[in-house]
């Protein structure tokens, strides 16, 4: 099943909301607010936004101010912004464009027109992802990608045994993420796995050394020609780095800030496959966090 999107609708208006939400739900998943708060408060939620409606007059604060926000805050100034307002003059329009948004559409509406110019910005989000999965980017954190570590792993595992040399491998997992998500709101935990991924990123020196995003909180390191000695000690200096970012984590179980546990293995003889080695440093990481978290097991 494809993914459904999620958007935002703002408008001060109920019949605006009634009419946008009809129109658009459908095909979208649609989360609607009334002010600018509660624009914040869903931003700042549980739910992923991925475009947002919005109305420039409303109440608390205009349709402007809530989008010079968030183009200020990390986890926020991606989402496009489509204006959807009766101010239809264009120094309004220009405004909005300057501001970022990304489309400007004037009341009275004609429906069909919003819904294509709504699919419109879908399908450029859509082309965006696909590009960064081509160029082995991972969208959130900007290192590899589960795509683009598949294909440097086996390059080194051809080259290791072509060379016999060592090959170590570190699979690291996030302690009590969900926790982390479910309490602090997804955008913190987004905010939280850049932060992760830049500090593994700052312990690796050799430009042949990577990281890459496994999965959702999961990251993976290849070191290549690295011993076992060297290779933990890199492991244990990665797990300093991400307690000393010092984020405070209240719903962890194993300490006050947030922490990652680490599996490593190295490959020192001829024989093994890379698909039983990656398993090997799951298995330590496994073990890691049966061990009580925020360690580094090695096999
Ligand atoms: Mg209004």
């Amino acid at each position: 099943m494809p993914k459904k999107y999620r958007i935002l609708i703002v408008d001060d208006e109920r019949s605006n909301r009634k009419l946008l939400s009809e129109l658009l739900s459908e095909e979208f998943d649609v989360v609607l607010a009334k002010n600018g708060s509660q624009v914040f408060q869903l931003l700042n939620g549980e739910q992923v936004i991925d475009l947002v409606l919005l109305d420039i007059m409303l109440p608390d604060m205009d349709g402007y101010e809530i989008i010079k926000r968030m183009k200020n805050n990390d986890n926020q100034k991606d989402i496009p912004v489509i204006f959807i307002t009766v101010l239809d003059s264009a120094e309004n329009e220009e405004k909005a464009f300057q501001l970022g948004a990304v489309d400007f559409i004037t009341k009275p509406f004609h429906p069909s027109i919003v819904k294509l110019r709504v699919k419109n910005q879908i399908n450029l989000i859509e082309q965006k992802q696909m590009l960064e999965e081509m160029a082995g980017i991972d969208g959130l954190t900007g290192i590899n990608n589960r795509r683009s570590f598949d294909t440097i792993y086996q390059k080194e595992w051809q080259k290791i045994l072509r060379y016999k040399d060592p090959l170590s491998l570190i699979m690291i997992d996030v302690d009590f993420f969900k926790n982390y998500n479910d309490f602090y709101g997804h955008g913190a935990g987004d905010a939280v796995l850049k932060e992760i991924a830049k500090a593994i990123k700052n312990q690796l020196n050799r430009p042949e050394d990577m990281v890459a995003r496994y999965g959702g909180e999961e990251f993976v390191v290849v070191l290549p020609r690295t011993e076992k000695n060297g290779a933990m000690q890199k492991a244990e200096k990665i797990r300093k780095a991400v307690e000393s970012l010092a984020i405070t984590h209240e719903k962890s179980d194993c300490a006050d800030v947030v922490t990652i546990s680490l599996g490593g293995v190295t490959h020192e003889k001829e024989d093994g496959n890379p698909e039983a080695f990656l398993k090997q440093s799951d298995e330590m990481l496994y073990k890691a966090k049966s061990e009580g978290r925020n360690r580094v097991i090695w096999r």
